[in-house]
């Protein structure tokens, strides 16, 4: 990747941060792209693919029409951008890999949120399950077929080993380099760090925000959480006039900014301890130098639990869910049993499965078709399927 440092665009870099010098570059070999970093480059072919447009109707929590404003997961995206991005810059890491692995890491997520990755991983079991990560990764290194020259979005090593924040042992031998680090015992790059720590910080706040917004959440059993109550107090003391969302907003900010600090803070430390002098030091490192102090992992912790107890498991939830099950087990089903009900492109790609790895191949490729689905195309397609009077 000779070339990138006469164009000064990543001249502030820490020498432990990923640069394009020190890439382990693109599966299919190419030139280098100019004017860009190696990275730009990774994100700007993220945008433009297909499977980030999809987000846009896909869902964390609530399902796509049950509201304008919660959170997609294209905005959640774009948040974990936000806040990777900050931190990323403040700890002059690759600021350029940390949005590319923002923006990709939910490319490989079903319709309807977990409950959607839930089904149809148990629709999966015979057949080496489905694992969102493990899609995300499917998704730009395969699934996307928009380039002349290769499959997918051929993006740099280090782009793809951030998008797999996790694996078994099992499918790190099947998926070769890119997940050598996890039989190897090795930490991915501080950008992948880090890029996974945004998400936390992202969704932990934005689902307070629309779990109050969406009426699931009670402020006052929120304010017995320690972060939420801290701010909430605090807003009041200092703005005793202002009530609802402003509020609220006043208090996720606040709650944002103190899980950023505290990151930026541990990190800082961790790095001046461990004085990693190269990538490859970061990577040996025997634990992640990007975390939370040990303080604020407990009440990220308590946060966590409050949310998967009050909104996660809300009754209201669980019965989108379990509707969302429904669909999901029963349009994998009905095309394990007659792959010629899938449009034509896809039947294809069920033909070319089949033929290299037999019904396993079949299911993989049902399993492409249905995790790339929006809620409200999943929903459309289980109309099409089973609704006699739906014309189509
Ligand atoms: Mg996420």
């Amino acid at each position: 990747m000779a070339g990138m440092a006469a164009n000064g665009l990543e001249d502030r870099l820490a020498p432990y941060a990923v640069s394009s010098q020190n890439t382990r570059g693109r599966r299919h070999p190419e030139p280098p792209p100019g004017r860009r970093s190696e990275f730009q480059r990774d994100r700007d072919r993220i945008v433009h693919s297909t499977a980030f447009r999809r987000l846009e109707y896909k869902t964390q929590v609530f399902v796509n029409h049950e509201g304008d404003l919660f959170r997609t997961r294209l905005t959640h995206s774009i948040e974990v951008a936000q806040i990777g991005r900050t931190i990323a810059r403040a700890l002059r890491l690759n600021e350029d890999l940390v949005e590319a692995i923002a923006l990709a890491h939910d490319l490989g997520h079903t319709a309807f949120g977990h409950a959607g990755q839930e089904a149809l991983n148990a629709c999966m079991k015979d057949w080496g399950g489905f694992e969102h990560n493990l899609q995300s990764l499917r998704v730009v290194d395969e699934l996307e077929r928009r380039y002349a020259e290769f499959d997918g979005l051929n993006l740099c090593f280090e782009t793809r080993e951030g998008i797999l924040k996790h694996c078994s042992a099992r499918q790190a031998a099947e998926l070769g380099p890119v997940a050598q680090r996890f039989v190897d015992g090795l930490q991915p790059s501080l950008e992948a760090q880090l890029a996974n720590l945004a998400d936390e910080i992202a969704y932990n706040n934005h689902d307070i925000d629309d779990g109050l917004r969406s009426g699931l959440l009670d402020l006052d059993a929120l304010c017995e959480t320690t972060l939420f109550g801290r701010y909430w107090r605090e807003v009041h003391a200092r703005y005793p006039d202002l009530q609802g969302r402003a509020r609220i907003h006043e208090t996720i900010r606040r709650m944002i900014d103190h899980m950023v600090r505290d990151l930026i803070d541990e990190s800082e430390r961790r790095l001046a301890e461990a004085r990693p002098t190269d990538l490859d030091a970061v990577r040996k490192a025997g634990r992640p130098l990007i975390a939370f102090s040990d303080a604020q992992r407990e009440i990220n912790l308590e946060l966590k639990q409050f949310l998967r107890h009050n909104l996660y498991e809300h009754y209201r939830v669980r019965r989108m869910t379990g509707k969302a099950r429904r669909v999901i087990h029963e349009l994998f089903e009905a095309f394990m049993n007659d792959h010629r009900l899938l449009p034509p492109e896809y039947q294809q790609h069920c033909r070319h499965k089949e033929t290299a790895r037999g019904k396993a191949g079949r299911a993989r490729a049902i399993a492409d078709y249905i995790a790339g689905m929006t809620d409200r195309y999943a929903i459309l397609e289980h109309h099409r399927l089973f609704d006699p009077d739906h014309v189509s």
